[in-house]
């Protein structure tokens, strides 16, 4: 049984996955709270007289001395809004913050459902994925482009498309290999928009 934990950012984006000792120094030490299924949160304390109440637990209990603690299957980070990163990851979260939600050929604002990634070179051509090649699109816009250069298709541009200077919100460093748990798939939205887009 997997004893991994989902750690998500104080906004609840999943940013991590890490073992059951770090999560639980992390609680102790006041520095992320136990998240449930009902969103609802517990501090070290809280989830401790929880934990003496529960008779079974996904990912089992922690025995100490003098009290068992059940081994949490999410923590939120109190301290951080965003990962300390480097560098702005390219993910369909950062792409759409960095270009406002808008369409970069007509301008217009869209919710996220009516906006596509689009090459601007097309691959078919050749063309990138990645923040010098792809744009925030709307569907009619993306229609009427097709497979095509923008000039092509008469298009233009509104902005020059190039890596965004801000840092992003905390993008998840997930390896291909961890293995997803049920309780953490009201949380895998974010896994969606914050995991690296590859080619
Ligand atoms: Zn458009």
């Amino acid at each position: 049984m997997s004893s991994d934990v989902l750690v998500l950012n104080r906004n609840f984006y999943a940013i991590h996955i890490t073992n059951w000792q770090r999560a639980l120094s992390l609680l102790y030490l006041g520095h992320a709270q136990v998240v449930d299924q009902e969103y609802r949160t517990y501090d070290f304390s809280n989830w401790r007289e929880l934990s003496q109440m529960i008779h079974e637990s996904h990912s089992g209990f922690v025995h100490t001395t003098n009290f068992k603690i059940a081994i949490p299957d999410v923590i939120a980070l109190k301290g951080y809004d965003r990962l300390p990163i480097s560098e702005v990851k390219f993910t369909r979260r950062n792409i759409y913050e960095h270009y406002g939600y808008k369409c970069c050929y007509c301008g217009k604002k869209f919710h996220t459902v009516e906006l596509n990634l689009e090459h601007i070179i097309p691959k078919s051509r050749g063309g990138s994925t990645s923040w010098e090649n792809i744009v925030t699109s709307c569907i009619a816009c993306n229609i009427k482009k097709r497979d095509r250069l923008p000039e092509e298709a008469g298009m233009k541009l509104l902005i020059v498309p190039e890596k965004p200077r801000w840092k992003g919100p905390g993008s998840l460093a997930f390896q291909s290999s961890f293995k997803m748990k049920v309780s953490w798939q009201r949380f895998i939205d974010n896994v969606y928009w914050n995991s690296e887009i590859e080619e």
